[in-house]
């Protein structure tokens, strides 16, 4: 068998281990990524690109310490989005330079004087009648609109420019394939058997979203343990040119719909719907689901004609740390068993935090220099198609 040795080994490539494979190359560390799927083909392509700032997570009026991580995040993308950041996502393409939050009726006055204090002051903005984007410039719009100091971003572009850089470094394999040499916790061989190969990992990240429920029991980690949230989306592909990015604020302290749009390769747009329409959905089927949501965007948006539009739905769930603060999670999860690290960003936009703590748990070794191509014959695995490309295909 043929031995090689790195400082970091990462398993999954959606978004966690992509950014944390670029930020550990440029820190010098020798580490490589294995994708037993496709790139970005977990949760992150069925993401809906927002670069949350936790606005999101303050509307029961409460803005927690903790959420002063996730209020840095839409920065640190924008330094990257503007070439002078820790990643250089420069080729990324930005579908919303904000995300708004509008309410049919007026906010609560509650929620008015809360936006209107100090720890919000840049965050949101309430936005005039002639700036308001198209889709809410219908005279029968009669309800409030805030502007977000949060982005929305193509997913699959941030894939790519995620991958270009460290492309040398990324393999195809399913690491529940591999035979483990283990000592307590500590992970001390990954046997590539049909490859005839051993890989030596000075840490093992394992930002393999849902697939960690496998890699726990093939390494026998018990804790932390992982959970699912189920969400049921929806897809609405129409003839309108009308780029709609936002929370439709009800009067429970979590938005009734998101909404953000899709680009697609005929030309049309697609849009794509969250919130609580989708987290409400997961027992209905896709026929009741897909009523559901006619009936909500009917009501949200009665002067759109969408009697021509496509529908589909998309199960998901979202793989999350089991904690009960999952609720409203506003840093990433990294946790430390043996030279295994267990993470979930829990947010795309909080990538940059996963990789902060991630490679705090790692070390140089001059020993781990083996050359990454010598995985050559393991291949590269292909970037993940939109789903909203492959739904309406
Ligand atoms: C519907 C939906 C909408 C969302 N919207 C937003 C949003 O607007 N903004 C935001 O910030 N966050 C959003 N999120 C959350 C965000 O998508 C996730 O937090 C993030 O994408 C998780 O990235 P990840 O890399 O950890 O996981 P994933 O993208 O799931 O990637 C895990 C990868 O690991 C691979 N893998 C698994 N097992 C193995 C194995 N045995 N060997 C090798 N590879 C393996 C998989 O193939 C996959 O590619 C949303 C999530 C969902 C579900």
């Amino acid at each position: 068998m043929k031995i090689l040795k790195f400082d970091l080994i990462i398993v999954g490539g959606g978004v966690a281990g992509l950014w944390t494979l670029n930020r550990a190359v440029q820190s010098g560390y020798n580490a490589i990524l294995l994708e037993k799927d496709t790139l970005g083909g977990g949760q992150t392509i069925r993401s809906q690109g927002i670069i949350h700032g936790g606005t999101k997570y303050a509307l029961n009026g409460v803005l927690t310490q903790a959420s002063n991580t996730i209020k840095e995040m839409p920065q640190r993308w924008r330094d990257c989005l503007e070439g002078k950041g820790e990643i250089d996502l420069t080729d990324v393409n930005i579908l919303s330079d904000a995300h708004y939050m509008w309410s049919k009726g007026s906010l609560g006055s509650k929620m008015t004087t809360f936006f209107a204090t100090k720890a919000f002051r840049g965050r949101v903005e309430e936005v005039k009648k002639e700036k308001r984007p198209t889709v809410f410039q219908n005279k029968a719009f009669k309800g409030s609109l805030y502007r977000l100091n949060e982005l929305v971003l193509d997913v699959p572009s941030v894939v790519d420019a995620l991958r270009k850089p460290v492309e040398d470094r990324i393999y195809q394999y399913d690491f529940t394939q591999a035979e483990i040499e283990q000592n307590g916790e500590q992970i001390s061989a990954i046997n590539l058997q049909d490859n005839n190969l051993k890989l030596i990992p000075g840490k093992l990240l394992l930002t393999s979203g849902e697939g960690f429920e496998k890699i726990a029991s093939q390494l026998k980690i018990e804790q932390p343990e992982m959970q699912r949230r189920p969400l049921h989306m929806v897809m609405v592909k129409h003839n309108h040119n009308l780029p709609t990015f936002a929370h439709c604020i009800g009067t429970g302290s979590k938005p009734v719909a998101t909404i953000t749009t899709h680009p697609c390769s005929d030309g049309k747009q697609i849009w794509y719907l969250g919130g609580d329409v989708a987290e409400t959905g997961v027992d209905r089927s896709n026929e009741e689901q897909i009523a559901y949501a006619q009936k909500a965007i009917s009501d949200l948006l009665p002067w759109i004609d969408l009697s021509t539009a496509e529908w589909r739905c998309l199960r998901v769930d979202r793989a999350e740390p089991k904690q009960s603060t999952l609720v409203r999670p506003d840093s990433a999860f990294a946790q430390q068993v043996g030279n295994c690290i267990v993470s979930w960003p829990t947010k795309l936009a909080l990538s940059p935090d996963l990789a902060d703590q991630a490679l705090e748990f790692c070390q140089h070794n001059a020993e781990n220099s083996s050359e990454p191509s010598e995985l050559s014959e393991l291949g590269k695995p292909a970037t993940t198609q939109p789903v909203w490309e492959t739904s309406f295909a």
